[in-house]
């Protein structure tokens, strides 16, 4: 038997559905169908974690589901040839704690199409701090990258910039050479923070998030949005002439009150980033990167790390917006 955060239904005599998560004992023959056994040594709190772990709607698909949406550790045993007992792994995503057990766990049993072989260089606790928020993060300064942006085009802004996929983004930008603005809502509590992971520049979130005209002026040659809503909305409308903007959230809301102005006007891009299913080479691309780009002790300054059964405190913070940076759950802890 081992320890893991399971997601489960109840439904009441009037068929009212509730939703609720528990650290419960489970017995291998629990795990669903896989190729590779994985001893998971980290999870991590995602925005998704938070509604999967404080039982709200939209995340697990299937119950009961064992929560986690990253997963770092060891295999213990594949019957996939690409993986064998004792190879250090990553999975990001992929269905864990959507639609298959995930990470917040002391064992996985997973397929091996998704996992990523953990770089040299960078050690577990490490990969599971960057989690899905780092993978999201890098896909989207790749994202930028491909669209054309370089740190000669100006200034990038960054949403949600103290939140996970906020702070990584920041941390990645300014490592490559570019002049980050962090937009957040807590300039004067993280100001230090967010200017230590090398942002330039703060913006007020407040100062983007009410609906405001089809065209601003401009003020950014890219954007990594986490936010969506009337702040990805202002964003497009302040962004340069030929610039490109990705959304990878909607921490504000999943509506997007905007016109063409921009595209039709200043041919600006808007690119979409889903980090679930990225296929595997856009994977190993992103960890490589992300092995080399990070400055590691930087992340370390943005990481805490606590036990499995401190994930719904975190769970409910992040939810509430109080924490910042990446929480790592050990769960053999
Ligand atoms: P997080 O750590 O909670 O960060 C979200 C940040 O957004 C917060 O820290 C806050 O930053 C800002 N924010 C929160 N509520 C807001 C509001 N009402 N208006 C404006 N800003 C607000 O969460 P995360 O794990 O980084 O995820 C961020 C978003 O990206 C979520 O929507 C998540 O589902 C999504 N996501 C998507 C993918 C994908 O593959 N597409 C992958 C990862 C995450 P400040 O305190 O700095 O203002």
């Amino acid at each position: 038997e081992f320890r893991a955060i399971v997601v489960d239904r109840t439904e009441s005599v009037e068929g009212k559905k509730t939703q609720g998560a528990a650290l419960r004992m489970v017995s291998d023959d629990f795990l669903m169908p896989g190729d590779v056994t994985i001893a998971v040594e980290y999870s991590s709190i995602n925005f998704k974690d938070g509604l999967a772990l404080m039982g709200r709607p939209g995340v697990v698909r299937a119950w009961p589901m064992i929560a986690g949406i990253d997963l770092v550790g060891t295999v213990e045993q594949s019957t996939d040839p690409r993986w064998s007992a004792g190879d250090r792994v990553i999975l990001n995503g992929a269905g864990l704690s959507e639609t298959h057990h995930g990470g917040l766990a002391e064992r996985a049993r997973v397929s091996g199409d998704f996992l990523v072989r953990l770089p040299e260089g960078i050690s577990a606790v490490r990969a599971a701090a960057v989690g899905t928020a780092g993978f999201t993060a890098m896909l989207s300064v790749l994202g930028l990258e491909r669209g054309g942006i370089t740190p000669e085009s100006g200034a990038v802004l960054v949403t949600g910039a103290a939140g996970g996929v906020g702070s990584l983004a920041v941390a990645l930008l300014a490592a490559r050479g570019y002049r980050v603005h962090a937009s957040t809502g807590r300039v004067d509590e993280l100001g230090d923070y967010l200017r230590g992971l090398g942002a330039v520049e703060l913006v007020d979130r407040g100062t983007l998030s009410e609906a405001g005209k089809p065209l601003q002026g401009q003020r950014w040659a890219g954007a990594i949005d986490s936010v969506g809503s009337s702040t990805l909305a202002n964003v497009l409308a302040q962004t340069n002439y030929g610039g490109v903007v990705t959304s990878c959230g909607l921490a504000q809301g999943a509506d997007l009150p905007a016109t063409v102005m921009p595209f039709i006007l200043r041919a600006v891009s808007l690119i979409g980033i889903n980090s679930v299913e990225a296929p595997l080479a856009q994977r190993e691309e992103a960890w490589r990167h992300l092995a080399t780009d990070l400055d590691l002790t930087l992340l370390d300054s943005l990481t805490e790390v606590i036990p499995l059964e401190a994930a719904f405190d975190a769970a409910a913070g992040i939810l509430a917006g109080t924490v910042h940076g990446r929480t790592v759950v050990d769960v053999r802890r």
